[in-house]
């Protein structure tokens, strides 16, 4: 068997593991590369892959940096299966047409602003492409064994997002785990990644492989905005990942007013996509931690605003509420309209509850910026700008460790490293030397491992 690294390897984005056995071909994963420049130019270069010979992709989970590049597969003319959860299926129906159309809107951009001088002002995939390549998805349930000519697979929860999951793939005696992304021991919503069986090979990720949570107690901190954004009656701005984040917040919140820890002041979830994942994730009850009644709770202390006319009118409603919308670094979406309306007032508070990355309108506002451009126009900045961490989605490195632990892994088990940035991807690789029995090396991006 050989396992090709085309994506995923040395960054944390663009997911893609060719696997060939003497009979079959098939790709784990099928990411888009994000971020950087360069990186994303990845996501434009010919696959060292011919989609006609691939016979089946099989899918850890619906983020766009391990599903986003199913639609281009779709247009070069792959038509077998794409097999994953039930949860990633549905998740995926929202997220790549999304993806497509915020694409097709990219183009635009560039063909009216750069006057065709940019690399691409074709998308890489419009909406109808990621809509269509649906068809392909064949869901399945964690456990259930699946067979592709000379291999079998199955799934296994990992705890990181609703359907998200480990495969365990096995073909010419031999056992391969791929840990996907790795949840956490104390998640609010999902339960705890399951330990993994006995393996030949683990592929692991290692995003957080550098990195500890901090311990600090989120649910207080969250409250304490939420009082004194209550006590000066302003408005409380959370940009939200639609995926797992905006329902951590509801549940959290809900919870919070439920205890009269603090008032029940308005929320809105002004994100159409949000609003649709809530939906997904109250279908999917035995996936993860909340009951019925706590699904019910979440989704009830909310109001959902899907038109653009409802979030316009949310700038007439009384103080103080709650605005959760998107995107969670405010890179684009409703969110950029309320900073536009908000940003000025000191009475208003910003709230990120996730990782910003460099660049992004989210670093910025944190580092202390007087202004901010939005949609050409430079923003003053009198609000108040916080952020709470230990809501993040992925294990760090001591929980990575510890489920590695629980595992049947014994010292005969190599481990390759993907998916993460060089440090965390170096700092793993020495912490499990130094601690664990495994075998360990860093996956090179583009390399072959003979198994
Ligand atoms: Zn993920």
């Amino acid at each position: 068997m050989r396992i090709t690294f085309l994506g995923g390897a040395e960054t944390v984005t663009g997911s893609k593991f060719l696997v060939e056995t003497g009979q079959s071909r098939i790709l784990i994963d099928c990411g888009l590369f994000q971020g950087y420049k360069w990186l994303r130019e990845r996501n434009w270069q010919q696959l060292a892959l011919d989609v006609h010979e691939l016979d089946a992709v099989i899918l850890t989970h619906a983020h766009l940096d391990h599903s986003g590049y199913i639609p281009v597969l779709y247009k070069q003319g792959f038509r077998g299966q794409v097999f994953t959860h039930h949860a990633t299926k549905s998740l995926c129906q929202i997220l790549l047409a999304d993806s497509g159309h915020l694409q097709e809107e990219d183009a635009k951009y560039y063909s009216k602003h750069k006057l065709g001088k940019h690399a691409h002002p074709e998308p890489l995939y419009d909406r109808r492409t990621a809509e269509n390549s649906m068809e392909l998805f064949q869901s399945i349930d964690f456990d259930e064994l699946v067979e592709i000519k000379d291999l079998r697979f199955y799934l296994q929860p990992a705890g990181h997002i609703l359907g998200a999951a480990s495969i365990i793939l096995e073909a010419e005696n031999k056992k391969i785990g791929f840990s996907g992304d790795v949840g956490r021991y104390s998640d609010v919503l999902m339960a705890s990644p399951r330990p993994l069986p006995a393996l030949d090979h683990l592929l692991m990720e290692s995003t957080y492989g550098n990195r500890q949570h901090s311990n600090v107690d989120s649910l207080g901190q969250l409250a304490d905005v939420v009082n004194n954004v209550a006590r000066n009656g302003g408005v409380l701005l959370i940009p939200a990942f639609a995926v797992g984040r905006a329902q951590a917040l509801q549940h959290i919140l809900a919870s919070l007013m439920a205890a009269d820890v603090i008032p029940k002041i308005p929320i809105y979830l002004d994100s159409p996509m949000a609003i649709k994942v809530s939906d997904i994730f109250c279908e999917f009850k035995s996936q993860h931690r909340l009951n019925t009644e706590q699904c019910h709770r979440m989704c009830d202390v909310v109001t959902y605003t899907q038109s653009v006319e409802e979030s316009k009118a949310l700038a007439g409603q009384k103080y103080p509420h709650i605005i959760i919308a998107g995107s969670g670094m405010a890179t684009g979406g409703r969110i950029l309209h309320h900073f536009k309306r908000l940003l000025g007032n000191n009475k208003t508070t910003v709230l990120f509850t996730g990782y910003q990355a460099g660049g992004t309108r989210g670093a910025q506002l944190l580092e202390g910026a007087n202004v901010v451009k939005i949609h050409g126009e430079w923003i003053p900045v009198r609000a108040k700008i916080d952020s709470i961490s230990g809501l993040s989605g992925h294990g760090d490195y001591l929980e990575l460790c510890q489920w590695l632990k629980n595992s049947d892994l014994t010292g005969s088990t190599q481990i390759h490293l993907v998916h993460g940035d060089a440090e965390a991807l170096d700092g793993f690789r020495l912490y499990l030397q130094e601690n664990t029995p495994f075998a360990v090396n860093v996956a090179v991006y583009g390399s072959v491992l003979q198994v």
